[in-house]
């Protein structure tokens, strides 16, 4: 059992990066509002993530870690819900088994928070009262300290850190109605509270992406037969070596995808004689039904039923943007 999870870590669990993904995937469907990641020495001595989500009962604590564990099930129906089930059940189970884990959590009715840890073995469920607030707080320290063969693989703790901040501000991109905090090495990185208005918005996307992105980016914003695009997209003026600043959301996941990549190549190309590098932050929002995600989550692939369409609205929707403020 304990090699199972082993093995299920190694698909799982890549590095520090893969780990603040699978929790902070677990914080934002439990309903959080808002999210601390702390971390220290690019997460591989520490991972802290607290969330003010609906928590995890006394009862549920030792099964939460326990491989296939998932009380997620009932999405399993709808291939959109698989993909968002991340390994259905095997993040924690996976995360136990190649780190010392302690987990604490509260929920609504309880009369005080409960802790439960691990330290790589299979969990012998020792469960104890502690004082935590409703939510959820999980601690991930010395990853990989019992399989020297995956620690060899981690890279400096700078590019650990760069890897494990993309997955926030991915996520922090995917969700304005949340509040993330980022810290490292007891720096604040990132600061962002909930977003609603577009001020507040602009607000995130500048201090995640570049202040001037912002500030020579046209806001895109358009609905036509059940496609909805919004967004940001970046001016020529606005240059930087620009694969880092290519955000594309389908219906609340970042994806890459060849058709979407087109599309708006050729609108920056035909506006913008030359096509510079296209910056921008997208988020295309339609019909579950009319798109695949691939069910596998680490890819970010999916195929549209109607990609034509699709991609007839991009092009069409960012060349007017893009033509609007171009002289
Ligand atoms: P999955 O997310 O696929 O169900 P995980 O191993 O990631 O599997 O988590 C196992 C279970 O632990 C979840 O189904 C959920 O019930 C519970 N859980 C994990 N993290 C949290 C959290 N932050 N808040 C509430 N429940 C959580
Ligand atoms: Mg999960």
């Amino acid at each position: 059992n304990r090699l199972a999870n082993q093995i299920a870590a190694g698909e799982v669990v890549e590095r520090p990066a893969s780990v603040v993904k699978e929790l902070l995937e677990n914080s934002l469907d439990a309903g959080a509002r808002r999210v601390t990641v702390e971390v220290e020495s690019g997460g591989v001595k520490l991972i802290r993530i607290r969330d003010d989500g609906y928590g995890i009962g006394q009862n549920d604590l030792a099964l939460a870690l326990s491989r296939h564990a998932t009380s997620k099930i009932s999405e399993l129906e709808d291939l959109e819900g698989v993909a968002t089930l991340g390994f259905r059940g095997e993040a924690l189970a996976s995360v136990s088994s190649v780190s010392r884990l302690t987990l604490t959590s509260n929920v609504e009715g309880q009369e005080s928070g409960w802790q439960v840890r691990t330290e790589g073995r299979d969990m012998e469920a020792i469960v104890n009262p502690a004082p935590h607030p409703i939510g959820t707080t999980l601690e991930v320290k010395d990853l990989f300290f019992n399989t020297p063969a995956r620690r060899k693989f981690l890279r400096t703790e700078k590019t650990e850190f760069s890897h494990l901040e993309e997955v926030v501000k991915r996520l922090a991109l995917s969700r304005f109605d949340v509040g993330f905090t980022l810290r490292h090495n007891q720096r604040s990185i990132h600061q962002l509270r909930p977003a609603n208005t577009q001020a507040e918005k602009d607000r995130r996307v500048a201090s995640l992406c570049s202040p001037k992105f912002i500030e020579n980016a046209v806001i895109v914003d358009v609905e036509a037969s059940g496609l909805k695009l919004w967004g940001w997209v970046g001016l020529p003026t606005f240059s930087r070596s620009s694969a880092d600043l290519q955000y594309f959301f389908v219906n609340g996941r970042v994806i890459r995808d060849k058709l979407v990549a087109h599309a708006v190549r050729q609108a920056y190309r035909d506006v913008l004689y030359g096509g510079r590098h296209p910056t921008f932050v997208l988020y295309l929002e339609l019909d579950p039904s009319m798109v695949d995600v691939n069910v596998h989550p680490t890819k970010h692939e999916v195929r549209f039923r109607d990609g034509r369409t699709v991609h007839n609205f991009l092009f069409s929707t960012l060349h007017r943007a893009l033509g609007e403020v171009t002289p």
